[in-house]
This record gives structure tokens, sequence and C-alpha cells, in this order.
């Protein structure tokens, strides 16, 4: 191990590195290492495999499962792997980008904005690292037109837990018929078969990814620190847009919010195919409910008072097609019963960030209120088929109605992807929520839909991937791991729970110990 690699076993040093954004307690941890290249990070692993000692990767701490927050073991802190490394501008006025893990996504964006370049994911905390949001495949509000993290990985570099380097680029080990993935290390060759799971078919981040053909660079994607530590990522770029047109559309009936979301959605994707028209097509759709917009109103005391509801819509314009833009939406707001002459219109780039301020503060707001209460945050990342979402928009407000529980709901509406964020106010208030929890997921799951479409499942929602892909589907997660970390040190407790992982033993002795 390099003597100068900065490590501490001081408490005060390791606190900030036992919680993330989910509030979850209890973690504990007796180092924290901070290496600053890929060799450092084969080592701290090559020691920790051969003497066992977990290691639960950290990247920035703004999960919302409990990912990062260990149970034991050691933490191998990014922060010091580094950030960008280079952006490279290619015909068409596309691009890629190169960078060490520890680059926040506003820094990632603002670097390739520089050269005229766009990042399309948008995941809404903008201080997560990169490292992290490929290691949870995050998405966000720009997913509804671009995809999660995933669609825009072109290559990976990852340290495995024997300390191994796989170098993978998208398009290249990719899984054969019988679904097994051969992945070329600099020192060995591992085998691993893909869970045979079905996944749902929208968007989902919970669990091993396994469908036919893939590359094996999407197995690290969303694996959620448990497989190996990445240290580079290649990232696809578009050109960046050359100008955006954004509002916040506010409803007196909820269900003319629903509605003029639903109608946008549909027109967007017809008119996707022929996107210089000047026709209405959203990159996202955010909605908020009554009881999102009442948290909000603690800051944004202009929100009209008959509001009951809203959608913020934001859309990349090309120069000269300005007005038709607007004037469609106009028209959509119109014939969709919307408060349009209190609805709010971006006429700036200024105002364009200063309504994506007031959709990222509402799960800030949330947040606060929780620790205030010293409460987990329960929040739902479900998405279900078209044909249930209307379906399960209802029983979310009937049940939720009928808890007593203080509640909002807000997110992704274009990807049928909505928070619940419950706000229980005590630990008794906190159970009936996770029993409300419990019920919405079985219908979820029978629905078709996931139980993690951004967040990942952590340590928090273990037991609902169980409902999900149930013991099997489980089992060959863990082969999957057993086969790559054969130490089972990596991400202990994510994903897969400990007694389904240890039930079968360690792989094999560590031949390098
Ligand atoms: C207000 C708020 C809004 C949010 N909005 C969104 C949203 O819109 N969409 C969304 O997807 N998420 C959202 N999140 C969740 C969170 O931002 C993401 O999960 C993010 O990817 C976590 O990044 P982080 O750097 O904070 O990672 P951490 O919380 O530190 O870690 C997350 C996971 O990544 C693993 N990891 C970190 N770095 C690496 C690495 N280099 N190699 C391997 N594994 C690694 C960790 O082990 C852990 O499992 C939100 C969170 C907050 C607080």
């Amino acid at each position: 191990m390099a003597n100068n690699m900065l490590r501490s076993t001081d408490l005060n040093v390791i606190r900030p590195y036992l919680k993330d954004a989910s509030n979850l307690s209890g973690g504990y941890a007796h180092e924290v290492v901070f290496p600053e290249d890929e060799n450092e990070v084969a080592r701290v692993l090559n020691d920790a495999c051969c003497t066992r000692t977990p290691v639960t990767v950290a990247g920035n701490g703004t999960g919302l499962v409990g990912a990062r927050v260990p149970f034991g073991g050691i933490v191998l802190s990014t922060e010091r792997l580094g950030g960008l490394r280079q952006i490279h501008r290619a015909s068409g006025d596309f691009g890629s980008v190169v960078t060490g893990p520890a680059i926040t996504l506003k820094a990632l964006q603002a670097a390739v904005s520089g050269k005229g370049l766009f990042y399309p994911p948008d995941p809404t905390e903008q201080n997560a690292f990169l490292g992290a949001s490929v290691a949870t495949n995050a998405s966000g509000a720009r997913s509804f037109k671009y995809g999660s993290t995933r669609m825009w990985v072109r290559r990976l570099r990852v340290v495995l837990a024997t300390g191994d380097v796989l170098d993978l680029r998208r398009g290249e080990g990719v899984a054969d018929k019988e679904g097994r993935i051969f992945l070329k290390g600099l020192q060995n060759v591992f085998e691993v078969t893909l869970p045979h799971y079905r996944m749902p078919a929208g968007k989902h981040s919970a669990g091993y990814y396994s469908i036919p053909g893939m590359s094996a660079l999407d197995l690290f994607i969303g694996s959620e620190g448990t497989l190996g530590v990445l240290t580079e990522i290649e990232l696809g770029l578009i050109p960046k847009p050359q100008a955006l047109f954004s509002g916040i559309v506010f409803f007196e009936q909820e269900e003319d919010a629903w509605q003029f979301a639903d109608q946008a959605k549909k027109d967007s994707v017809k008119n996707r195919a022929s996107p210089s028209t000047g026709q209405i097509d959203a990159r996202a759709l955010e909605y908020f409910d009554v009881h999102a917009l009442d948290i909000l109103r603690s800051v944004y005391t202009h929100i009209p008072v008959k509001a009951q509801a809203s959608v913020f819509f934001e859309q990349e314009m090309t120069a000269g097609l300005e007005k038709e833009v607007v004037d469609q939406w106009y028209q959509l707001c119109q014939s969709g019963r919307a408060l349009v002459d209190q609805s709010w219109f971006s006429q700036s780039a200024l105002e364009h960030k200063e309504y994506r301020a007031f959709r990222h503060a509402v799960p800030v707001l949330v947040n606060r209120i929780l620790r205030e209460h010293y409460q987990m945050k329960i929040s739902t990342d479900f998405t279900v088929p078209d044909e249930r979402f209307f379906v399960l928009l209802k029983l979310y407000r009937q049940s939720l109605n009928e808890s007593g529980l203080r509640y909002c709901i807000f997110g992704h509406i274009a990807d049928n992807h909505l928070h619940v964020n419950l706000l229980p106010q005590n630990d008794q208030e906190a159970e009936t929520g996770w029993r409300l929890y419990r019920t919405i997921v079985n219908k979820i799951i029978t629905w078709g839909g996931t139980i993690s479409a951004e967040h990942g499942v952590g340590k928090i929602k273990r037991e609902y991937l169980l409902d999900m892909f149930g013991q099997t589907g489980l089992r060959e997660m863990a082969a999957i791991k057993r086969k790559l970390d054969p130490c089972l040190i990596l991400g202990r407790g994510n994903i897969i729970p400990e007694e389904i992982l240890l039930n079968e033993g360690y792989a094999r002795p560590f031949k390098a110990c």
C-alpha cells in the first residue's frame, strides 16, 4: 500500500461518510481511505479482499437508499479520484468526454457546455458525482427525451475487488445466446451468466441489468458499488441546444394537470421525429401536486392561490422557430384549462434557471422537514406501464388521503414516474407509511412496473427487490457478484440481502493473498 495515501481512523473524519440523503441511521466503519488513482484503488481492494474487510464505495452522499452507508469495514471515498480528463468534439457538433468518477454533474455540464456540447441526463441533484450517477444509473427530468445515464455511457474502467482492472467499451463483451458474458481483465478473464428475470419495459434501476445481447459494461451501470469501483468514464455528448422555452403551468383541478401532461407527452412523442417544425416536443414534464405546492409556498409566496396542481415543461428550440413553439404551448395550456394568465413562462435563461430551482426545491424542502423530525424518507420511485398510470394516480390519492399521513407527490410525469414522499412526524407514522408503501409495491409488481426507476435499491429497498425478482433472481445476482468479488467485500448490504449472498459461502480463496 502506498504510504502517502490519505486514510483516517478518526471518527470525526469518518462520520460524514456514515450517512447519505436517505437519513438511514446506524452506519459505522473503522476507517476511510482516499485513493488518488487506479493503482491505489486496486491496492486498497486487494488488501481488503485478503482480509475479507467490507468496502463501501462513497460518492458525494446524495443517494436516497442508504447505498453508501457502511455497516462495518472501511469506506473507500472516490473524491480524490479526479474529474475531467478530456473533451472531444466530433463531426456534426457531437462529442464525448472522459472523466474520473469524482466530477459533480454540475461541473461536468459546465465544462462540456463551454465547448458547445451537452450531457443530456438530468438527475435533479447536481452535486452528485458522475461515478455514482453511473453506479446508480441515475436519470431525471430529461430522461423522457434522452433516457437514463446508461444510454450515454460509452466506456468504463472498473477495478474489481481482486484488484484486477477491466476496460469495457460499449459493443464489446456482448452477452451470448445463453446470456454469458466474458469479461477480460488485465490479469484474468471472468465468465458470468446473466439473470433470467424479465426487466420491466419502462425506466428501471433495480438490481443487475440483464437483457439479451447487452454489453459487458451494462452490468456495472446501476450495480450500486457491489461489483467494482468505477475509475474512468467516457460519455457521449450532443450539441448544446440553441435555446430553451420552459414554463410552470398551474391548474385549479389536479385531473386537468394530469390530462395536460398526458397530451403534452403524446404530442412530444409524435413530433420528436421531425424536430425542426416548431411543434411541441418537451424534453421534460414535471408534476407537482397540491401538497408539493404547499411545501413550496413557504419559499415561493407568489404561487397562485387557486393552484391545486402544476406542470413544469421544458423544450429545446431551434433559432427562428421560437414564436411557433411558444404559440403551441399557449394553445395547449388554453385547451387544457390551465390558469394561463397566472402561469409562468420563461423570457430569459435566468428565468429558466429559476424554474429548474423551483423543481429542485421540492425534495430539498422535504428532506429538511424530515430531518427536523429525525425521520427517514419514505419515497416511492415506482413506474408502471402507460395503461396503469392513471389507475396508480387514483390509488395514490385515495390511499394516501385515507392514511392521514402528511405527503406530497411530484416528479417525472412523462415517464409515469412520480415520487410520493411521505413525511412521518414520528415512529408510529413511519410504521403506517411503510405498511402503505408495501401495499402499493404489491400492486406495482402485479402491474409490471418497477420498485425503483432511478434511485436504486441500496439497503432500504432490498426486500421489495426480492418480491420483484424472487429468490431465483436474487441468487442469480449473487452468483455474478461471487464471480467478480469472490471475497464478497464490495457494497455489502446493497441490492442482495446478506443471507442470500452469504448462503453459499465465499467463492474461493483469493490467490493473490
Ligand atoms: C434532492 C435530491 C434530488 C435527487 N434527484 C435525483 C434524480 O432526479 N434522479 C436520480 O437518479 N437520483 C436523484 N437523487 C439521488 C442521488 O442524487 C443519486 O442517486 C446519485 O447518483 C448519487 O450520487 P452521489 O455522488 O451522491 O453518490 P452516493 O450517495 O455517495 O453513492 C451512491 C451509490 O453509488 C456507489 N458509488 C459511488 N461512486 C462509485 C464509483 N466510483 N464506483 C462504484 N460505485 C460507486 C456507492 O457505493 C453507492 O452505492 C436525488 C437526491 C437528492 C438528495
